[in-house]
Formats: structure tokens, sequence, C-alpha cells
């Protein structure tokens, strides 16, 4: 096995901003040990440790004895986290650690690192840094230790099983079927190891006030609705969590850069089927313009008349796809397919996008300008926020349809019931809404519909308003729960991080 011994130290939490010479200093003491599973690292109570640990493949599960004489297990350790600190005090090593799977690390004699201490104080100042930073996180521990011991329905493990535990938040029921398949077919895939996965599912979205469901579990798995703000991941942090698994390809409801400063890692599912989504947009755009809800309910209620159901002719058309990336480019090529003129907006054009036939880059101005359809594919980010607003309606093509199945927050909800007051927009489908947390994915039927913007769209007959399903297929909700398996999998069995992790969020 080859690697960098002191780009690994530099990469633990240990020792935060040491130079190339310095980290050498603490490499050169080092040596390369290999555990197989079940073997020590060390031992509650052990007076004559001498060595502490880097982990560099693998795990380790770190036990504390509990008071009835019942091993308790605290925590995993992965890769790049260190075993066996409390020798730097000279006291008896506080906790037993166990690889729980063959598990590679870097033994650093604690004799050998106090004189490296003593010559190089620059070491010593920043060996402080990380330890002060890792006290915060000790908190963690402190937290998952109190959930073990006051949560009566969490088996204790031995000390040779390992057990993940996942939250899944807003978990509903047309997910079950596939997502429960997923689970199990990932449980199947533990059967000969020593380490298994529970999952504990809630109907509710997380949020400040159900954080503490999570208590205990290593990752929390949520979708587009979930709150994962500062805050909430603070306290997911706090007791343990270790992963955030998007069930889905936006990552607006996580604030990324808590995420990060609290080592928490982000995963999504980038791509579950972008088909689906762009294949709802086209239905959308298709629905409004030949006005089938309209003329659906004129026929079932014995009216034949056809006033007021004039469409036109797609073929030739020119649509505006903002947004070029996967589902955009599906729903160009379906377009294509209807013999349209396609004009593209993207911050990041495509190269190969822009050798398709009959398909152009444009400015913003220009897609506004001569498109009889737009259709949204961008991220929502502070940029796009809004984008739709009063003053780019006023640059659209008179009566044009515009469809939104990526988020609610490209649109201005107000200018857009102006625009549509107006006759400036001909119509609108629209799969998302920027206030539909409160209401989407849950029956509100028996419920007075409180928000006003809302209640206006929906009385509008050339307005089609769907509760979020674009990505409603068979296809899409098996990916959702296989891909967020392997993140899992990634992250919490096979200890990646980061960029290590191959749907990471950054
Ligand atoms: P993607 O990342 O493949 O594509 C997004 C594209 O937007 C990229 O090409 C990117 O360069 C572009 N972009 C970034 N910033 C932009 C800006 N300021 N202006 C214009 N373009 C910009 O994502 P995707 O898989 O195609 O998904 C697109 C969006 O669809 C997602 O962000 C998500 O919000 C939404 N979505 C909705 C549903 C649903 O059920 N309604 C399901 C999945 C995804």
């Amino acid at each position: 096995m080859t690697f960098d011994t002191a780009q690994i130290l530099a990469q633990t939490k240990l020792f935060p901003g040491l130079d190339a010479d310095q980290l050498a200093a603490v490499a050169s003491k080092t040596t390369f040990v290999k555990l197989a599973a079940g073997e020590k690292f060390c031992e509650e109570g052990d007076n004559n440790a001498k060595n502490m640990f880097i982990i560099l493949t693998g795990a380790a599960d770190v036990f504390k004895a509990g008071a009835g004489g019942d091993s308790v297990k605290l925590i995993s350790l992965h890769a790049r986290e260190y075993i066996g600190e409390s020798l730097l005090e000279g006291l008896p090593i506080n906790a037993t650690v166990v690889a729980s799977q063959e598990t590679t690390a870097l033994k650093l004699n604690s004799e050998e690192f106090k004189s490296i201490i003593t010559q190089h104080p620059a070491i010593a100042e920043s060996l402080l840094k990380g330890l002060a930073k890792e006290l915060r996180s000790f908190r963690t521990v402190l937290a998952r230790a109190v959930s073990l011991s006051t949560s009566s329905n969490t088996p204790t493990p031995t000390s040779t099983e390992r057990v993940v535990r996942l939250a899944v938040f807003d978990f509903m029921k047309h997910e079950r079927v596939s997502f429960e398949r997923a689970v199990a077919d990932f449980r199947a895939s533990l059967a000969h190891t020593d380490t298994d996965l529970k999952v504990s599912y809630f109907e509710v979205k997380l949020d400040a006030t159900t954080v503490r469901l999570a208590a205990g579990c290593d990752a929390v798995c949520i979708f587009v609705n979930d709150s994962a703000n500062a805050a909430v991941l603070t306290l997911l942090a706090q007791q343990g969590v270790r992963l955030v698994a998007l069930r889905c390809a936006g990552f607006d409801m996580i604030d990324l850069k808590a995420a990060a400063a609290l080592d928490l890692q982000v995963a999504r599912v980038p791509a579950y089927s972008p088909y689906a989504v762009a294949e709802f947009a086209v239905t959308l755009a298709l629905g409004l313009n030949r006005k089938i809800v309209t003329a659906s309910g004129r026929v079932k209620s014995g009216n034949f008349s056809l006033a007021g159901l004039v469409g036109f002719d797609l073929h030739g058309k020119t649509v505006g796809v903002i947004g070029t990336g996967k589902i955009g480019q599906c729903f160009i090529k379906i377009m294509q397919g209807f013999g349209c003129k396609i004009l593209c907006y993207d911050a990041y054009p495509s190269k190969d996008v822009a050798t398709w036939e009959n398909c152009t880059y444009v400015t913003l101005d220009e897609l506004y300008a001569q498109s009889r359809v737009i259709s949204l594919h961008a991220p929502l980010l502070p940029e796009t926020k809004y984008m739709i607003n009063s003053k780019s309606i006023a640059k659209m093509v008179k009566g044009v349809l515009l469809i939104n199945t990526s988020r609610g927050g490209l649109v201005n909800t107000q200018d857009l019931i102006e625009g549509l007051k107006s006759g400036q927009v001909g119509g609108a489908g629209l799969d998302v809404y920027e206030n539909e947390k409160a209401l989407y994915f849950e029956d509100h039927s028996d419920n007075v519909m409180e928000d006003d913007a809302y209640a206006r769209l929906t009385t509008f007959p050339n307005v089609l308003v769907t509760g979020h399903q674009a990505f409603l297929t068979e296809e899409a909700l098996d990916k959702i729960g296989s891909v967020t398996m392997d993140n899992v999998r990634q992250c919490l069995f096979e200890g990646k991080v980061g960029k290590e992790l191959t749907n990471v969020v950054l």
C-alpha cells in the first residue's frame, strides 16, 4: 500500500496548519499497522499503553464499560480519525477501541511523539488547537452515550456487532415500497459481516422541533422540504450524526457552509430520472396549451362546446430552456421531436448542447423576447431566486406559456399573478411553488387555505398546478432508494468523506 504519510497527517483534525517540514517530522515517527476485525487498538483502563493511531482504511468502534458491566458502543471511528489521544496526558486509556473490520492505521509511539513536541513548539501549538476543536465535538460522544443509556428500545450491541443507524424524515406512503426494498437489499448485502443497519422512519419533516428524533443515529435522510439549517445541523452533529443523505437532487434545503463547518458529510441523488421531470414539464406544456383539464371537466358535465379550447401547434415554435443540465437536456430532446426551435440559457453552457440541431445558446433577454414557451430547469440559488419577476415577465412574448418544474423560488408568485391577470403570461404550469413547504406532500383538504397567493393561482383557468410530483415515476423512486443506500454505504461503512463520496454536495 502506498500513501503519503505527511498528507494523511495534514488531513487529520489533530494537526491543523502544520507546514511540510513539521508534518514530515511527525510522519518520520509513524509506522504502518494492519488489524483484523475484532482486534483491539487499545483497552479501557490500560495504564501502560504506548501508541496512538490514525486510521487509514476500515473502521473501529469505541466502547465504554456501562454501569451494569455491559459494553456500550459510543461511536465508530473512520479514515483520518485518531485513537489513543489520552496518552498525551499520561492518563489511562479511557475507552476500548476495536477494529470493526480489517483496518489499517498509522501508529505513533507516544514517547517519540513527546520528543518531537519538545523539539518543535509549533507542532505542540498545532496539537493544542486540534485538541481544542475536538473538545467541542466530544459533546457528540456524550450526547450519544446519553441517548444510548436513556433509550429503552435501543439494544446494546455486543462487542463484535456494529450497528449503523439511519433516521429517515418526511417519509411518505408513495416511497415506502421502493425505499424499503433498497434498505432490505442493502441489509442483505451485510448478511455475512458483523455490521447491521437499523432504519427509523418518521413522517414528520426534519426541523428544529423534530431533530431530537435523530438522537443516536449516524445519518439522517431528508427530502426537499425538510429544514437542515445551521441550528438543526448543529444539533444533528451534537447528537452524533455524520451524514445527511438527501433523497433528491436539489440541495437548497441544507446550509452547506454550516454542514462543512460541522464536518457533516452531505450526499445527494444527483439524477434519479431526468426523463421523469422533463416528461412532466412537457406534460404541463401540452396540458396547458390544449386546455386538457378544462376540456375534460366540460365533457364530464355534458358541455361539448369547443369555445375557449383553442391551442397552438408546438411544431415550428420557439421554446426557451433555462438551465441545460440533465433535465433541461431531456426536455430539449423531446421538444426537438415536436419540431421546435430551442433557445437555451445556462450560466455554464454545455459545449455538447451547443452543437445540437435547432438549439442555440442566447442571452436571457433574447430568450425572453423570442420564446413562445419557457421551461425552467435551473437550480434555486441566490442568483436565480425570483429570476422570473415583473421585469423579466415584461420582456417575454405576450401570452408566453411558463413551465416550472424546478424550484418555486425561481418565480415571484405575486409578479406571475399580475402577469396572468394582464394576459402578458398566457398560461403557467407549476409543479413547484415558492411556499410549498407548508402545503405539499400532505392532505390539507379539510383545512382553510391560508395562502392567498396560492389560492389566487388556482383560480386561473390557464394555470395548471401540481404538488411537486414531476419526479414521481417507478424508475425514479427505485433510483432514489438505491443511490441513497449507496451514499450511506460509502460514508458510514467504507469511511469515505468529502470528494471520496461519489455524490457529495460541497
Ligand atoms: P443539473 O445540475 O443537471 O442542471 C442544472 C443546470 O442549471 C446546470 O446546467 C447549471 O449550469 C445550470 N445553472 C446553474 N446556475 C444557473 C443560473 N444562474 N442560470 C441558469 N442556469 C444555471 O440539475 P437537473 O438534474 O437538471 O435539475 C434541475 C433542477 O430541477 C434541480 O435544481 C431541481 O431543483 C429540480 N428538480 C425538480 C424535481 C421535481 O420533481 N419537480 C425533481 C428533480 C429536480
